[in-house]
């Protein structure tokens, strides 16, 4: 469904991808980790149309998406939910969930049809629904930016850290709804600090290190890999 040949990205002189190759097969959960600085989100920016990647090349569905505005990314069924949220705190939850539907602003009943449902599914940003973003926990605000970007209708996410800052809990509840989303049949790359919790529920997974993959398998075999298992996972 995607796939990334020898994406080269750069800030300026800093060479933040170098050469990254990996293929998301359509329904899968593909996890991502790697430590802070790896590249993990300079890929996802490559993929979403954010940044331009000075080489290789991005294929979505069999389309070069490569040089892509990030608006275009969008139609094309690829939605970001960005590390951090990046809510807007000073909208209301309603807004927020509008904002997300961009795209198809001119189908006004359809967003409307699509925002009940999801105030359905979410019947505790259902009850928060006019109030203002910030206001949220941690917890709900993900629910948020997960909602607002499902508000394009995407069959693709990209998830940047869902886990970050969230207590354990919380964070098997953003999980479980992220299994649910691949089993309504979304595909799904999962860049997450926590590896545990991702390559538990990832079909595959990627580790990245200073730019590039150093290593690729099935979720359960990188759990047991002994190189991730002491970079990673913080055993022997
Ligand atoms: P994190 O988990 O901290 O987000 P990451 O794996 O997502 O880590 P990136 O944010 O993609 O890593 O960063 C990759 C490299 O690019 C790092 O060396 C980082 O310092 C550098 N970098 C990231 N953003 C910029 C920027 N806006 N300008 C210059 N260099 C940047």
């Amino acid at each position: 469904m995607l796939t990334v040949r020898s994406l080269h990205t750069y800030y300026g002189n800093i060479h933040a991808l170098k050469g990254v190759s990996l293929h998301v097969r359509s329904g899968e959960i593909v996890a991502l980790i790697g430590a802070n600085g790896a590249g993990k989100t300079t890929l996802v920016h490559s993929i979403a149309g954010l940044l331009k990647p000075q080489k290789g090349t991005i294929l979505y569905k069999e389309e070069d998406i490569t040089a892509l505005a990030p608006e275009a990314v969008v139609q094309r069924g690829i939605a970001l939910v960005p590390e951090g949220r990046q809510i807007f705190a000073t909208l209301s939850v309603e807004t927020n969930l509008e904002m997300g539907a961009f795209i198809h602003r001119n189908r006004r009943d359809q967003v409307q049809r699509d925002m009940g449902a999801l105030l359905e599914r979410f019947p505790i940003l259902k009850e928060r629904r006019r109030q203002l973003a910030g206001t949220l926990s941690g917890g709900e605000q993900q629910m948020l930016a997960i909602s607002r970007a499902l508000m394009a209708r995407p069959d693709f996410l990209l998830l940047d850290e869902p886990s970050m800052g969230l207590a354990p809990l919380v964070i098997r509840e953003i999980f479980a709804i992220i299994q649910r989303l691949r089993d309504e049949g979304r595909t799904i790359l999962l860049i997450e600090q926590n590896a545990r919790a991702a390559l538990e529920i990832a079909d595959r997974g990627y580790v990245m290190e200073t730019g590039k993959v150093v290593l690729q398998g099935e979720g359960r075999e990188l759990l047991v890999h002994r190189e991730v298992q002491r970079a990673y996972l913080g055993k022997g």
